[in-house]
């Protein structure tokens, strides 16, 4: 199944409520949809917890699609594709590297990526995600984690590089609001046995790797993640990103595909100062 959020086309994508955000008088909060074919089919309720069918419908053609969840903390790790712990001149980990986007950075598909004036360089990195649906805690190593995940989604973790190297530390240089693009969907049901993870920049392939090349697979992230911090619905986990991160400059198009999920596909542009 696929789940989304989304709104009427006619309302201005800066009139939609964020998390958190004071609300102006004319905001709309996005509604909760199914995806059927052409069709989305609203949901009522919270998809985490109680919901159902409303029985409206809505053509996809007639909404915008926004970041399908807004979570409240976003678990990222660091280096967990062999090849792109390489491409940095980094050492495989012998534990999961992690790290946390705020979720300030969080935009919906469409939205653009603002490259900060003060960065000089502005990475892509394509990642599956999972969306938690159950709250979790000191998991164990034989507890299944299935009941606790809610569905998986793309997710392009935007890295200020040169900060990055500036800082050693990645708050900054991952933090930047719009530098954590996320959806279109959250698809349910994913066999996760070798699922592709592919970005693409201007319709050029730059990153392509499977799941099955994580150096820590995705049970192993969530019950390691879950003995430090409990895990709540709608919190995040950015699973690494394949090799070929790179560059994007202002009037490119970034596309974050995951086989089964969809394409999240957003414009990049400059700071306006
Ligand atoms: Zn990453």
């Amino acid at each position: 199944m696929k789940i989304c959020r989304f709104q009427p086309l006619h309302i201005p994508i800066e009139q939609v409520r964020r998390r958190g955000e004071e609300l102006p008088s004319d905001s709309v909060e996005p509604s909760w949809g199914v995806v059927a074919g052409e069709n989305i089919r609203e949901v009522s309720g919270s998809l985490t917890g109680e919901w159902k069918l409303s029985g409206r419908t809505w053509p996809l053609a007639e909404v915008q699609l926004v970041a399908p969840i807004e979570p409240g903390k976003i678990v990222c790790v660091g280096r967990n594709y062999r090849e792109h712990a390489a491409e940095l001149g980094n050492p495989v980990p012998t534990e999961p590297l992690i790290f946390l986007k705020p979720p300030s950075s969080v935009i919906g598909p469409g939205e653009p990526i603002v490259l900060p004036a003060i960065s000089e360089r502005v990475d892509h990195e394509g990642e599956l995600a999972v969306v938690i649906g159950r709250q979790c805690a000191h998991l164990g190593e034989a507890d299944d984690v299935r009941p606790f995940i809610f569905g998986y989604t793309c997710l392009n973790d935007v890295t200020a590089r040169d900060l990055q190297r500036k800082d050693g530390q990645f708050a900054r240089a991952k933090g930047f609001d719009t530098f954590c693009p996320m959806g279109p969907v959250i698809e349910t049901e994913l066999d996760l046995a070798g699922v592709s993870v592919e970005t693409f920049v201007n319709g050029q392939r730059r990153q392509a790797g499977r799941t099955s090349q994580m150096i820590f697979p995705v049970d192993h992230l969530i019950r390691w993640v879950s003995r430090m911090m409990t895990l709540v619905p709608g919190d995040v986990i950015a699973t690494g990103s394949p090799a070929g991160v790179g560059p994007l400059r202002a009037g490119d198009v970034v596309e974050v595909a995951v086989g089964g999920v969809g394409t999240l596909r957003n414009p990049v542009m400059a700071a306006s100062l």
